[in-house]
């Protein structure tokens, strides 16, 4: 372990670094872009890029590259090196402001959903002076946007940052009626990581993880979760050198890496970095990601980052803890008084309306093929969105709706029983671990979000839906004689149609999808379920309101995802087609065929084969016909799906035909597997994989 003081930041170009390598005016119009969201000119540009190579070059760095987020998900990179040749045969090392603010990466192959046909193959990459550049493998990155030839985003930061800018301008219009002016309103975001650690070795053998992230064959381990010992538990001294390494290196890349521990499941870990603005936050769990990919394996480790790598085990979530702060004080922070405290719950109350107002458009955002084995699987919240208030504001908002006064519980003092330990005040709200959207405290902790995903999404989604709360209530207040009756008003009247949002009760019970039923929520369980609520008429309408997405960047999004789930579910069903006839299939034969051996054998020999090897081998049988069957059947489901044009209908092909028919050949195989002699069995087991030592 470092010294983390010597270490923090190392690898960032950030505020520090600026202040002292950048001439004083340069660094005062950069900070002034970066705080006030400014425009930044060629000239600063130039100074800028100067100091910044000069750095880079001084840490070892040889290239740079626009780092940027296309709409697959993860992160792109190409790399150009300093060099530049001059006439008199010398070298020399040079950044350009140009080649600093602006990249043009032929982007031809990239998703855009049909916005830029190939021979329009240009794209254009532009710095977030928001986000600080940073060092990787020798090379110097610089966070930017990616859009097309005619200025459409083709990527997962544009919309994000336009969506920040959107409630920002929203947030700051309801802080004028408080007589308010902050400088600056943004969002925060904290997201806790969860990932589980293989071992290399296992991993190697097993294509469905190599080619999918996730087992698609497996028996359910003899010892799963149930022992409840894995979670806080001791942490393995591999995994724990791995995360030692992690925090080195992320904490050299100011990625404020804070809480490590053990998760749920076994084999599974979590990281939980501290809070920053949301485009930053995001850029370093992107980071974060490719770092966990990258360093597991100098401890002979894989790290797996799919949703559910494991059936029947836990499978891995990125919770989003989300706020929203003012020149750094956080706007839903409820102070000791919530229902004194009309600007808190102002905000409280556009969240809420806003989650309810559109939530099959926050559903939609978490949607994915992985996340789908996630949402409503037993330890993850179900895919019907509700908000968790907890007791203390949950009576606030009863008080409101049914104008009555409310006293706050103020604070419980507890006290522990034994001498030695000290009296400490409870929090006042406890926490509902099933809830999908819980209010934790001073910050909304959305927890649908699945391990793999690029959290842009979710918060473009939810900051624009805020925004449009927000502005739903300074238009009704506006101009209002009486301010704080005007709001009180407003508030009532919106928590009174949104009210059936709010739940406190048990997410995972059985009554309630039911009882959502009843309140009229959706329950889109299913990728293809949930995806068409990005192009429903109110979607566009409040993307375009807010400048966040156009109609057809919308449009294009929307065939990008469909795409990219009926590809994700097409490689799986091929996967479970092929590893069933060329793994399973020939080490069951074999086995069956030695069962059978030895039954003709103790025959042959006038003695006579046992009841158990004649039902084994017929179970055999039947296993192997059932894997035979059913991967004939899958390959005719997946044939007939890619012929489907319509992409969403293409989508719901795989969803209902194609992943059934993988299940079935599935189960066969896992029966299979209980049945054939370990030496037999061509891959590593649930057993060996989450049980190593
Ligand atoms: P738990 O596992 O109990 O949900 P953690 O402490 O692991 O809690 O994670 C809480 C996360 O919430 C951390 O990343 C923390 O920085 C983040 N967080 C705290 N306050 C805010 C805030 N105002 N805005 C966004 N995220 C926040
Ligand atoms: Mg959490």
């Amino acid at each position: 372990m470092s010294n983390i003081s010597d270490i923090y930041g190392a690898l960032v170009f950030n505020d520090h670094v600026m202040q002292e390598r950048l001439p004083k005016a340069t660094y005062k119009v950069l900070s002034k872009t970066v705080k006030e969201g400014k425009p930044l000119n060629l000239e600063i540009a130039n100074v800028v890029a100067h100091a910044m190579k000069e750095w880079a070059i001084e840490k070892g760095a040889t290239h740079y590259t626009h780092w940027f987020q296309p709409l697959t998900g993860i992160t792109s990179e190409k790399h150009d090196s300093f060099i530049n040749p001059q006439a008199d045969g010398n070298t020399l090392l040079s950044f350009s402001g140009k080649e600093l603010i602006q990249g043009e990466p032929d982007a031809s192959s990239f998703p855009s959903g049909g916005l830029r046909a190939t021979f329009e193959a240009r794209g254009y990459t532009a710095w977030d002076p928001t986000s600080y550049a940073f060092i990787k493998d020798e090379v110097l990155c610089i966070p930017t946007a990616f859009i097309s030839y005619t200025g459409e985003a083709l990527d997962k930061k544009t919309p994000l940052l336009r969506s920040m800018d959107a409630i920002s301008r929203e947030a700051k219009r309801v802080l004028s009626f408080f007589g308010d002016e902050p400088k600056q309103v943004s969002t925060t975001v904290g997201p806790e990581q969860e990932y589980f650690l293989i071992k290399e070795d296992d991993y190697a053998q097993r294509l469905d993880l190599i080619l999918t992230g996730r087992t698609l064959f497996g028996a359910t381990p003899c010892k799963g979760q149930e022992l409840e010992e894995h979670y806080f538990g001791a942490i393995r001294p591999n995994v724990n050198r791995f995360m030692q390494e992690l925090d080195d290196e992320l904490w050299k890349l100011d990625i404020p890496a804070n809480t490590k521990h053990n998760e749920v499941a076994p084999s599974q870990h979590e990281l939980a970095p501290i809070f920053q603005t949301t485009n930053a936050a995001i850029d370093a769990n992107l980071l974060t990601m490719e770092l966990m990919r990258k360093l597991a394996p100098h401890q002979g480790l894989v790290c797996l980052q799919h949703e559910k790598p494991f059936e029947g085990i836990n499978g891995s979530g990125k919770h989003n803890n989300w706020s929203i702060s003012a020149d750094g004080a956080n706007l839903l922070e409820p102070g000791k008084t919530p229902f004194e405290n009309l600007q808190f719950l102002v905000f409280l109350t556009a969240v809420i309306e806003a989650v309810d107002e559109f939530q099959g458009l926050l559903r939609m955002s978490v949607a994915s093929a992985g996340n789908d084995h996630r949402l409503g699987a037993n330890e993850a919240p179900p895919a019907i969105i509700s908000v968790y208030l907890g007791e203390e504001l949950e009576g606030v908002v009863h008080a409101i709706i049914n104008s009555t006064e409310h006293k706050s519980s103020g604070d419980i003092k507890m006290e522990l029983g034994a001498s030695v330990l000290p009296t400490f005040t409870k929090d006042n709200a406890d926490r509902n671990r099933t809830s999908p959207f819980a209010f934790t405290g001073n910050k909304f902790e959305f927890r649908m979000p699945g391990s793999e995903v690029n959290l842009s999404d979710a918060n473009m989604v939810l900051n624009t839906i805020v925004a449009k709360a927000l502005s739903n209530f300074a238009d009704a207040v506006e101009g209002a004689e009486d301010f704080e009756s005007a709001a009180r008003a407003y508030l009532k009247q919106s928590l009174s149609a949104h009210q059936r949002i709010i739940f406190n009760g048990d997410n995972y019970s059985e009554e309630w999808p039911v009882e959502a039923a009843r309140r009229g929520l959706l329950n889109l369980k299913s990728t293809p379920d949930a995806l068409p609520q990005y192009v429903a008429p109110e979607s566009i309408a409040v993307f375009e309101q807010f400048k966040v997405l156009s109609k057809v960047e919308v449009e294009s999004r929307y065939e990008v995802k469909l795409e990219h789930y009926s590809k994700k579910v097409n490689i799986e069903g091929l996967t479970t087609a092929r590893l069933a006839r060329r793994h399973y299939l020939p080490a069951i034969i074999e086995f069956s065929t030695t069962v059978a051996s030895a039954i003709a054998a103790k025959e042959g020999a006038g003695a006579q084969a046992t009841k158990a090897e004649k039902d084994l081998l017929a179970k055999l049988t039947a296993c192997i016909d059932a894997i035979y069957t059913g991967a004939e059947v899958l390959e005719e489901e997946i044939a007939k799906a890619a012929q489907i044009e319509d992409s969403l209908a293409n989508a719901q092909a795989y969803c209902t035909k194609v992943l059934p028919a993988m299940v079935n050949v599935r189960t066969a195989v896992d029966e299979a597997e209980l049945l054939v002699g370990d030496d037999y069995w061509p891959v590593p087991t649930y057993n060996e994989i989450l049980f190593y030592t």
